[in-house]
């Protein structure tokens, strides 16, 4: 591999770059003055046909360093019937459609036909898209497969493959896709690939896939932005601790706070959060892999816009969005891969900006904190103290359940009091509720949500705890569903388990539980 950026050392200006007349109005119109690191490590080569192996994380420009120089090869030839001249996999909806506003963007004095194959939306207008013929494609891998299958797309005209977020399509169980794709490509393209780290099955695929390629690495594998101020948050172990936990935290960064994401590992738990959150007055949304596209795009475009402050998501669903600006990332669940963890945090402190992530841990997620430590490379800080402080409360917490479980006796004395620490461990001042949450939990209808009282308010705790009880019984696979299971990725040689990936992220769906937002935005 070639690792010779002298072009990208010397050059400091759009212009120095080679991009044509064209693209540079464009990119001046998109008030970009200076290239990021990525674009002046990709862009040189990739305008000389080269292979490029970029190996760089969301928020460092990395889709212009692809689309930029594809525009002004693009400006060169004609589209021809079902056969698009350059493809770009995504391993989301939601990224393809992103990239396909940079295409719009970006291209905005080209007159180039841009089809967008991604799943959830009917083929017929896709049909019709690739029938006229189409300069660029930008798909999801199944979608752009199924196409093929039957018999409306020829991939033997493409010249530019580019391949984007290649770790998360391992993720995603796509890689056998990948690999299929790219043989029916013509081995003389050209091959643009990126990722945000290099486990082993990605270096082989690029081994397998990729001509001398120029490799461009804007930061170390899997690191992530010193810009961003990352710490871990200690809670207790079940739902309504991390709940009240994040509510603290939320309130404690006060109008430090512009917009978060939150993230979660299940679709069940975007859900309950979700709701939680509204109780408590909070102006949140939710985004997964359930929701149909429409309303995906429409909460996204509201966060975007500022019109929602909270966004609480899923990693498939919000993996490698664009949302400039947002203050805070908060890891409601720590992730169970470590990669996801930098992926993440990505979403704040986009293009140098500051940004800050929280972690909320367990006793029961340290294996997890470990790994992402050993990836990372760096030690995360404590922000108010670590978990040796809230052992007491997991233990007595904990005891009892584990005791009636194994058949034993209910511990004489014992109380579900909320006596859960001592007194002046129990909320730091700083926690302290908001009006907003007192009123919440003061309100009758919020008896499902469970709070945590001072001593003071013991009967109260001892009302919520029992409502939450009745609330895990009658879904009791929830709250107690082993972490083991949480995210189970598709088998990789199973097709129809990569479209569902693909489709959902794999978890178990609303049912019943769908929150009135998502129907109604469904009807829009
Ligand atoms: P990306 O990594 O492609 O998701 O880009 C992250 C953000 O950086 C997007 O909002 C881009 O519009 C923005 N961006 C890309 N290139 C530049 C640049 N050269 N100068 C300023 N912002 C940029």
């Amino acid at each position: 591999m070639s690792s010779d950026n002298q072009i990208a050392q010397e050059a400091l200006t759009f212009a120095d770059l080679g991009l044509s007349p064209k693209v540079l109005s464009a990119v001046t119109d998109a008030g970009y003055t200076v290239p990021t690191p990525i674009q002046l490590g990709a862009i040189p080569h990739a305008l000389q046909g080269k292979d490029v192996l970029g190996i760089a994380q969301t928020g460092t420009g990395k889709t212009a360093s692809f689309v930029l120089p594809m525009l002004t090869r693009l400006e060169k030839g004609r589209a021809r019937a079902r056969m698009p001249r350059t493809l770009i996999l995504e391993p989301t909806r939601e990224l393809a459609a992103q990239v396909e506003e940079n295409f719009t963007r970006y291209g905005k004095n080209h007159k180039l036909n841009i089809a967008l194959l991604i799943g959830g939306v009917s083929f017929d207008e896709q049909e019709k898209k690739l029938e006229r013929g189409a300069d660029v494609l930008i798909a999801t891998p199944g979608r752009l497969l199924d196409h093929r299958e039957r018999g409306k797309l020829l991939l033997n005209g493409v010249e530019i493959l580019v391949i984007d977020e290649a770790d998360r399509m391992l993720d995603m169980g796509f890689i056998p896709d990948i690999e299929r794709i790219c043989e029916m490509i013509p081995f003389t393209r050209q091959t643009l690939f990126f990722s945000a780290t290099m486990p082993p099955e990605i270096t082989k695929l690029t081994e397998k896939f990729l001509h001398a390629p120029v490799r461009v690495e804007v930061s170390k594998a899997a690191s992530t932005g010193t810009n961003i101020t990352q710490r871990l948050v200690k809670s207790g172990p079940k739902p309504w601790d991390k709940r009240e936990t994040l509510r603290n935290l939320i309130n404690a960064e006060a109008d430090g706070l512009k917009n978060a994401i939150i993230f979660c590992n299940r679709k069940v738990e975007v859900a309950e959060l979700f709701r939680s959150l509204v109780k408590y007055d909070f102006d949140a949304g939710a985004l997964h892999g359930d929701m149909d596209q429409r309303a995906r795009m429409q909460m996204l475009s509201n966060f975007r816009d500022g019109k929602l402050k909270l966004l609480v998501a899923s990693d498939v669903a919000a993996r490698g969005l664009d949302i400039p600006e947002v203050s805070h990332v908060f890891n409601y669940d720590v992730p169970i891969h470590a990669e996801d963890y930098v992926h993440r945090i990505g979403r704040t402190g986009r293009a140098g900006r500051l940004g800050k992530a929280f972690t909320i841990v367990t006793k029961s997620d340290t294996k997890y904190v470990d790994a992402i430590e050993r990836l990372t490379g760096l030690k995360i800080e404590w922000h108010d103290g670590d978990l040796s402080t809230v052992v007491a409360s997991e233990s007595e917490d904990e005891a009892p359940r584990r005791g009636r479980g194994a058949g034993a006796p209910r511990r004489s004395g014992r109380k579900d009091d909320g006596e859960r620490k001592p007194r002046g461990e129990r909320r730091p001042r700083s926690a302290e509720p908001k009006p907003a949450e007192e009123k919440a939990q003061h309100q009758p209808e919020l008896r499902s949500e469970p709070v945590i009282a001072d001593n003071d308010e013991r009967p109260a705790r001892r009302d919520a705890i029992k409502a939450e009880n009745a609330e895990r019984k009658a879904r009791p696979e929830r709250a107690d569903q082993p972490r083991g299971d949480r995210q189970e990725r598709p088998r990789r040689d199973d097709r129809n388990a990569r479209q569902r990936q693909e489709d959902n992220d794999g978890t178990v769906g609303f049912g019943d539980d769908m929150p009135a937002f998502m129907r109604v935005a469904g009807k829009v």
